[in-house]
C-alpha cells in the first residue's frame, strides 16, 4: 500500500472524487493537503517562477505541503477532458500541460510524481481508415488509470475495476453538481467530515453567477472567502460547475468562435448562459492575476454583460488580495442591486 498525495488545488475541485475513489478501492492511502493556508501560499511563492499565476504558485506550496508525508504526488498531465465537438481544438492552458515538469524541476528531492497523460481527444494508435478516429473517451480513460495503477504495481484487473468504481462515483458527484450543489458540498455529501460546507439559504434575496476558475471560486484563502461573504449576505451562488455539459455544449455552439482553454471556455460559457436568465441578478467574475487567458475573457464577458443589461462584477485576486477589499466591493454591488430592484 502506497499513500497518494493530492494537492488540494487546480483540478482537485473537480476531479477529487474520482481519484480519491480510484486509488482507495485499489488499497492505496489518500493524502490531501489542507485547503489552502498563508503557509501554503507563502510557500508557493517563494518555490515557483515569478511570472506564473497565482492558482499555479499556490498549487506548488499544496505540493511542498505533502512531500514529507507521501509516497508519490499524482500529478497527472491534464490536456483535454471533454470532446468539444465542432467548436474546435480545446485543451487545459499551457500550464497546466507542463505541471509535471514544472513540478518536477522544483521539487527535486520530492516523491515520485505520477504524471499520467489524460488526453480525451487522442486518436487510436492505429487508425482503422484512412480518416483519423478518436478513441471512446471511457477507452481512455480506464487506460490512464490501467497506467496509473501499474505505476503503483497494480494489475490491469484491479485498476479496470477501481476505474468502473471511480467513473460510478464521479457520476454521482456530477449529478449533485447538478442538482445545484457547489464542488465543495457536492465532495462533503459524498465524504461526509465532522462540519461540512452547505450554501443551502431558504428565501435568498438575490442570485449571482459567480463564474471563473474553479480552484479561484472555490479556494476561501485566495479568493478571501468571497462564498462566505455572499451567503452571509443571503445571496445564492450560482457556478459554470452547476452546469451540465449538454448546456455549455449549447452555448459553445451559438458562439462564432471558442478559445482554446477547458476551463475559460466553461467560465465564458456558463457566464453566457447565466446572463440569459431572469433568476440571475447579477454576474461575479474572479479573475486570476498574470492569467493571460483571463485578459482575454473579463473583456469579452464585461462587453456581453453590458451588451444584455446584466449587472457584473470582477474581481482580480493575487497573493495580496485582501478580504475588505472583497467586501467592500461585493457590497457595493450588492446595494447597486437593491438599487435597480427598488427603482423597478
Ligand atoms: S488558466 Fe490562467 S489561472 Fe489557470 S493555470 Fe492557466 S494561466 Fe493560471
Amino acid at each position: 500500500m502506497a499513500k497518494v498525495g493530492i494537492p488540494h488545488a487546480l483540478a482537485y475541485y473537480l476531479y477529487y472524487p474520482f481519484w480519491k475513489t480510484f486509488f482507495e478501492k485499489l488499497g492505496h492511502e489518500v493524502v490531501v493537503s489542507t485547503p489552502t493556508t498563508r503557509a501554503i501560499l507563502d510557500r508557493g511563492v517563494e518555490e515557483t517562477v515569478n511570472d506564473a499565476c497565482i492558482p499555479i504558485k499556490i498549487y506548488h506550496g499544496h505540493v511542498a505541503s505533502l512531500i514529507d508525508q507521501v509516497d508519490y504526488i499524482f500529478c497527472p498531465r491534464l490536456i483535454s477532458v471533454r470532446r468539444h465537438g465542432d467548436f474546435g481544438t480545446e485543451t487545459f492552458c499551457p500550464k497546466f500541460l507542463g505541471l509535471p515538469d514544472l513540478i518536477r524541476l522544483t521539487f527535486t528531492g520530492a516523491p515520485p510524481i505520477i504524471d499520467t497523460p489524460i488526453d480525451i481527444n487522442q486518436l487510436e494508435s492505429k487508425p482503422k481508415s484512412k480518416k483519423d478516429k478518436k478513441r471512446k473517451p471511457a477507452e481512455i480513460m480506464e487506460a490512464a488509470c490501467v497506467e496509473t495503477g501499474d505505476r503503483l504495481g497494480n494489475s490491469i484487473t484491479q485498476s479496470r475495476a477501481a476505474y468502473q468504481k471511480a467513473a460510478q462515483v464521479h457520476q454521482r458527484f456530477l449529478t449533485l453538481l447538478e442538482q445545484g450543489k457547489l464542488p465543495p458540498e457536492a465532495i462533503d455529501i459524498l465524504f461526509p467530515p465532522e462540519n461540512p460546507i452547505s450554501y443551502e439559504l431558504e428565501n435568498p434575496e438575490f442570485n449571482l453567477a459567480v463564474v471563473g476558475y474553479p480552484y479561484a471560486i472555490y479556494d476561501h484563502y485566495i479568493n478571501v472567502g468571497l462564498l462566505n461573504i455572499l451567503h452571509k449576505e443571503n445571496i445564492k451562488v450560482y457556478t459554470q460547475d452547476t452546469l451540465s455539459d449538454k448546456i455549455l455544449n449549447q452555448e459553445a455552439s451559438e458562439l462564432p468562435k471558442s478559445m482554446f482553454w477547458y476551463f475559460s471556455n466553461r467560465a465564458v460559457y456558463g457566464a453566457l448562459y447565466y446572463m440569459k436568465k431572469g433568476y440571475i441578478d447579477g454576474i461575479v467574475h474572479i479573475t486570476a492575476f498574470a492569467c493571460g487567458p483571463d485578459s482575454m475573457v473579463d473583456r469579452l464577458l464585461e462587453i456581453e454583460a453590458r451588451r444584455r443589461g446584466k449587472p457584473y462584477l470582477p474581481i482580480s485576486i493575487d497573493e495580496h488580495t485582501g478580504e475588505s477589499g472583497v467586501r467592500t466591493r461585493v457590497e457595493a454591488f450588492v446595494d447597486m442591486l437593491r438599487y435597480r430592484r427598488d427603482k423597478k
